[in-house]
């Protein structure tokens, strides 16, 4: 009787953690990366703002708010805006849209919100730590993937032997491979220049979508179901991993800075 007690209490603490992963978007090292890097972007009225809004906390850590949310039912409202399902050869503004809102409606809601003079502040700053997360989401290519495999999530393939997915792999497993921190891995992004920087922050949400979407498309022809991906994948992708964190951080802050 003793050791199944074991059992059950064993059992209730890993199967929480073990469901989770699976459901898992830019893992939070991802999305802190993406915050810690917006931070060099920001103007000084958008730092003031941002921290009183976000009484004081960092862009890093309010990052991963809107997963921790994901399965409190009082939010499932919100679940589609973490993601768009289109075909590999459609552009955002031809394909059809999720009458449940996406990312492109979402980031247009927070921002809606945000600028509003009636929202409270705590209004403001929920949807403040949402924009942060679904412009990170907006720049992990397997957010805009295939409905009919929910985004990778059922592209089966075995990471280093062990089960995973496609959706995994790009979300958190390549970049807990490399294991290093948050701050480590924000500290070395690559040097840009101004010009550089420039270049990232033009255009518009649907752009970026679209942009973001070309790299899916590649993703996609990486890796053939239940293939064991190991280091030679890592070698191949993980820098356009370590590049589209930067690209969000840039973008984010870019976003910010016109808000405030
Ligand atoms: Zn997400």
């Amino acid at each position: 009787m003793k050791s199944l007690y074991i059992y059950i209490i064993v059992a209730l603490l890993i199967i929480p953690v073990k469901s989770h992963a699976f459901d898992d978007f830019w893992g939070q090292t991802g999305h802190r990366v993406v915050g810690k890097v917006a931070d060099a972007y920001l103007s000084g009225k958008t730092k003031r703002e941002v921290k009183r809004l976000l009484k004081r906390q960092s862009l890093a850590f309010v990052s991963t708010f809107a997963d921790e949310i994901k399965s409190d039912k009082r939010y499932n409202e919100f679940y589609t805006w973490h993601y768009i399902n289109m075909p590999l050869d459609e552009n955002y503004e031809n394909s059809k849209k999720n009458s449940k809102g996406d990312l492109v409606t979402g980031i247009e809601y927070c921002k809606k919100i945000i600028v509003d003079d009636n929202a409270s502040d705590d209004d403001k700053a929920f949807y403040l730590k949402l924009l942060i997360h679904l412009i990170g989401d907006l720049h992990q290519p397997m957010h805009i993937g295939l409905e009919e495999d929910r985004g990778g999530n059922d592209f089966k393939v075995k990471w280093h032997y062990e089960d995973s997915n496609m959706h995994r792999v790009w979300d958190s497993e390549m970049i807990e491979k490399y294991d290093m921190t948050y701050t480590e891995l924000a500290d070395n992004a690559d040097v840009l220049s101004k010009k550089q920087v420039k270049a990232i922050q033009e255009g518009s949400v649907i752009d970026w979508v679209n942009e973001t979407h070309q790299l899916t498309k590649k993703i996609y022809a990486s890796a053939k179901p239940d293939e064991n991906l190991r280091y030679r994948y890592s070698y191949n992708h993980f820098n356009t991993v370590r590049s589209q964190l930067q690209i969000a951080g840039i973008r984010l802050a870019k976003v910010l800075n016109e808000l405030f």
